[in-house]
């Protein structure tokens, strides 16, 4: 049988990373669970203008990349592999990779969200080219241009806004006839200037070879196609917490991200931290998941020490 860990780290964004590179300098011989997609959002972001220390912008993978080899360099364990099963009923507490099966004192996770995306054609292939689903990471390269912002909840409402710093004009395109988003927010967005409103409209195509070059709308009451030129589609029709590992295991919130307690990383059950999106559905950024990765090192750290 496999020796007990200290502490698993499961996730590699930043959240991950920085806390196998704290957990791994307290020489709690971290093992971290990247899964196959190692980095996170990150990984699909162009320039990061926001992560202090770096004046002149640094890429997302390239971001990650220092991130990874920091927490190697102090001897964190780094498997390329998902995490299939937790097993938290049971003290140690059981990771399990498909058929491999680990046992650990403490668990981080630190899994991520997963912005949600229209599905449509030129969305993928334009990502970062036009298209994104994070206005504070990407508005800045629109200054003076026209936008599109999909969706109809406070996050659109949030991100038009945002936009409209750089932006000559954003669209809000939203496939009903009413927002969801709360009055307030609704009302911003509804009396600025730059902001117009498509009501019952559908992005159904993204055009552009290297660039966003425009949109198909489709009505959505009576499937009429149109064309809009534009510079580029924000998405923002949600965040998605990847917390499919953990139904049923640990508390989640009603929109399935991992509850916290008293402003600490700790979930409902002792020896098991979060960090990261997976616990945040207000901030979303690099440097508060890189943030709260730390903390929750910290807070294993300190929970093993206890138990010695
Ligand atoms: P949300 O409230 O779930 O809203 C998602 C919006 O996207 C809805 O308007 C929905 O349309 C639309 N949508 C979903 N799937 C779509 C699709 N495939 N095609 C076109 N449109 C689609 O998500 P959110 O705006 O990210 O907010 C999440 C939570 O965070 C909310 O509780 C929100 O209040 C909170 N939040 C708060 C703030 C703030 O207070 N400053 C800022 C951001 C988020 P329908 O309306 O037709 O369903």
């Amino acid at each position: 049988m496999s020796a007990i860990e200290n502490v698993i780290i499961i996730g590699s964004g930043p959240a991950g990373y920085t806390a196998a590179l704290y957990a791994a300098r307290a020489d709690l011989n971290p093992l971290v669970f990247e899964g196959s997609q190692s980095g996170g959002q990150l990984m699909i972001t162009t320039d990061v203008e926001n992560y202090p220390g770096f004046p002149d912008g640094i890429m997302g993978p390239e971001l990650m990349d220092q991130f990874r080899k920091q927490a190697d360099r102090f001897g964190a364990r780094l498997i390329t592999t998902d995490v299939t099963e937790v097993d938290f009923g049971q003290r140690p507490f059981i990771v399990r990779a498909g058929a491999d099966e680990y046992r650990a004192h403490t668990v981080i996770i630190s899994t991520g969200a997963t912005a949600k995306w229209l599905g449509i054609e030129g969305e993928e292939r334009l990502t970062g080219r036009g298209v994104s689903a994070c206005a504070t990471c990407d508005g800045f390269f629109f200054r003076d241009k026209e936008l599109i912002v999909v969706g109809g909840g406070d996050s659109a409402m949030e991100e038009a806004i945002f936009l409209t710093k750089f932006a000559s004009k954003v669209t809000i395109v939203h496939r009903r006839d009413e927002f969801r988003a709360s009055a307030i927010m609704a009302k911003r967005a509804l009396e600025h200037p730059k902001i117009e409103v498509i009501w019952n409209a559908q992005v159904s195509e993204i055009h552009g070879t290297d660039e966003v070059t425009g949109v198909t709308l489709t009505d959505t009451t009576n499937g009429q196609t149109s064309e809009m030129a534009v510079d580029g589609v924000f998405v923002a029709i949600g965040h998605k917490p990847n917390t499919e590992l953990f139904e049923g295991v640990i508390d989640l919130d009603d929109k399935g991200y991992i509850v916290l307690t008293d402003r600490s990383t700790r979930t409902n059950i002792e020896g098991v931290f979060a960090a990261g999106d997976v616990a945040d559905s207000i901030y979303r950024q690099a440097i508060t998941a890189a943030g709260s990765g730390c903390a929750a090192a910290i807070d294993a750290g300190n929970l093993l020490a206890e138990l010695e």
